[in-house]
């Protein structure tokens, strides 16, 4: 689901303190885990949290973020987490929170351009906003009808963790194998054990 060149999966913060890596498989689904999403914890405190996270997955963008792009940020954000969960369990999505996704979306992202050339024109670098359109639109694909069967929860009764499942077989059931997936087949296999 990722843009070209953009990748998933994120460290984030466990009950016991220490990280493990969770691939939502969308880029717009981590954006949720920087803090919508998830147990409690925040990853944009400052302008400069943004701009850091932004980086790693909009390559060409200028870093420059300002408290009032925080600001539209997490209210896209919500958005967004507010609409995986609806996916996950099969309810509609609210109006607003459409609202807002197209509102973004409907804004200028980051074009696309090749490289090798000799003019300055398309060289330019990209803006926090239109980071924020990219993530948009992916967004729309996301929650767009053909990927909705595919946004689960973890299949671990004591997990919530969302993630859109872009594998081919369509088959994946953990938040991460080795935090859920290990814990379950361990269960499993107690179980069978007299
Ligand atoms: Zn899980």
């Amino acid at each position: 689901m990722g843009q070209a060149g953009t990748t998933t999966g994120q460290w984030v913060p466990s009950d016991d303190g220490h990280r493990w890596w969770f691939d939502s498989g969308s880029v717009a689904l981590d954006f949720a885990y920087s803090g919508a999403l998830g147990d409690g914890w925040e990853m944009l405190h400052e302008p400069s949290d943004l701009a850091h996270w932004l980086n790693g997955r909009f390559p060409g963008v200028d870093g420059t973020v300002t408290d009032r792009d925080l600001i539209d940020a997490k209210a896209l954000r919500a958005a967004i987490a507010r609409l995986a969960i609806a996916a996950s369990s099969n309810e509609r999505a609210a109006t607003d929170d459409v609202d807002v996704v197209n509102l973004f979306a409907a804004t200028p992202d980051i074009p696309p351009s090749l490289p090798g050339g000799g003019r300055q024109a398309g060289r330019a670098r990209a803006h926090t906003g239109q980071a924020l359109s990219a993530m948009a639109r992916e967004a729309v694909e996301l929650f767009g009808s053909e990927s909705l069967p595919r946004i689960r929860e973890c299949a671990a009764d004591d997990c919530a963790m969302v993630f859109y499942d872009d594998s081919r077989s369509n088959n994946r059931r953990w938040c991460s194998m080795q935090r859920c997936g290990n814990r379950a087949k361990v269960r499993a296999h107690r179980a069978r054990t007299p």
